[in-house]
């Protein structure tokens, strides 16, 4: 019989955190919440904390519209802000905790569930991009599992499981390319959050759906694939394919490349690290590849798409450099999504944050805090002085 794993979902309302939901839901005996985290959807946490009785929840620091979620009943109880994340995360007797917070803000948490002794399902790849030395180490130091559930690790992984690493050649990663795939540098100019915001194959969250449009999400995916499967960043590659079908491949020394290949749909990859190693019946439909009809494949056209060229640079610089990178790419989004840059602002506002950051040479918590910090501050006054439109 499988034993009942005690859960915590942080950013349970987001994109992922309500899909997790769903797995959760389907598999009632597998799975008990014990702690769940969110921000702004009380509607919807409400709703969770009816239905799973939570031990400990955790809101923002924003202190509007939270009344009802304010006076708990006892035993539930009510932390806050990014030291309420951390409790949370560490709260004795769990034994997962499933990281779906967006942004570097999820480092924090995840550092804290690891020294817990938690296992970490891990959506949140903006933490190993930041800090991704320091999360393996604390992973190896207390032996947990850190499984990710971002579709292209989850279909390495699989790809991976059992073969010798001396045998693996090249991780290739697929991108679907985005809404603007065969756009040209002068169409960019004009398009608009609202048209970034209509990913053609996945419905996700505003900052990585944007992400996905710039391709930093793969550049970030890369670095977050180097961390997780120690391959050097030049073997991993990436190739774009639409369809969105193969979630990525594994090539080998004797020319073999294994894919793992679905449906679209992030409840197979978040049931597969909820579920690891057990593989069980899942909530997406069958990929019926005689429906499907043609798979194709192309290089990233990466003069346009610079966001990918930025994170090889990135992570060939390493210290502190993918976690300014990151800093600057959420405040780019962020700016962008409120109509004050323009989708080719993006890359620029993240090159010239990163242009003449030291890289450090200590990677320890404080200096990668200190680094998100600054490269914040930098990216905004480049914002401002330069790109910005109000
Ligand atoms: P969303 O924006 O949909 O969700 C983010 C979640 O985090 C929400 O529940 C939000 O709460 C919560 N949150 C944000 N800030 C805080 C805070 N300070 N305290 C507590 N909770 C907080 O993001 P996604 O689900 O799309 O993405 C999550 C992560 O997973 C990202 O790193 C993304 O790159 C990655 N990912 C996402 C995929 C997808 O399909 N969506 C696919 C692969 C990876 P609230 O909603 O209440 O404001
Ligand atoms: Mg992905």
């Amino acid at each position: 019989m499988i034993k009942q794993k005690k859960i915590i979902i942080l950013g349970s309302t987001g994109s992922i955190g309500s899909q997790t939901v769903e797995v959760v839901n389907k598999y009632p005996k597998l799975f008990k919440v014990v702690g769940l985290a969110a921000n702004s959807r009380f509607d919807l946490l409400l709703g969770q904390i009816k239905k799973f009785q939570p031990k400990m929840i955790c809101i923002g620091p924003d202190p509007t519209g939270i009344s009802a979620i304010d006076h708990p009943q006892a035993p539930l109880k009510l932390v806050r802000g990014p030291g309420g994340l951390k409790q949370l995360a560490s709260l004795p007797g769990a034994d997962l905790v499933v990281n779906a917070l967006v942004g570097a803000a999820g480092m924090d948490p995840t550092l804290a569930a690891i020294s817990a002794g938690h296992d970490v399902a891990l959506a949140n790849k903006e933490t190993l991009v930041a800090g991704g030395q320091l999360v393996m180490q604390a992973v190896k130091r207390k032996k947990v599992r850190l499984l990710p559930i971002d579709s292209e690790h989850v279909a390495l992984h699989q790809c991976l499981e059992g073969r010798d690493p001396a045998t693996v050649k090249n991780l290739i990663l697929t991108a679907s390319g985005g809404p603007f795939r065969s756009y040209s540098s002068k169409q960019l100019h004009s398009v608009k959050a609202r048209h970034a915001l209509n990913h053609p194959t996945w419905s996700m969250g505003k900052k990585v759906t944007i992400d996905s449009a710039t391709l930093m999400n793969k550049g970030l995916e890369m670095i977050e694939a180097h961390h997780l499967f120690g391959i050097p960043p030049e073997r991993i590659k990436v190739v774009i394919h639409p369809e969105s079908i193969i979630h990525s491949m594994v090539e080998f020394c004797d020319g073999s490349i294994i894919a793992q290949l679905s449906t679209p749909d992030m409840r197979l990859p978040i049931q597969y690290a909820l579920t690891y190693p057990q593989r069980l019946p899942s909530l997406v439909k069958d990929c019926r590849l005689d429906e499907q009809g043609e798979l194709t494949f192309h290089k990233p056209d990466r003069m346009t798409f610079k966001c990918l060229d930025l994170a090889y640079r990135a992570i060939a610089r390493n210290g502190i450099i993918p976690a300014v990178m990151n800093a600057a790419n959420e405040v780019a989004v962020e700016y962008f999504l409120d109509g004050r840059i323009v989708f080719m602002d993006i890359p620029a506002v993240i090159e010239k944050t990163m242009s003449g950051f030291p890289a450090g040479r200590r990677i320890d918590i404080a200096n990668i805090t200190k680094a998100d910090s600054l490269a914040r501050t930098k990216a905004e006054k480049i914002i401002t002085t330069s790109f910005n439109k109000k």
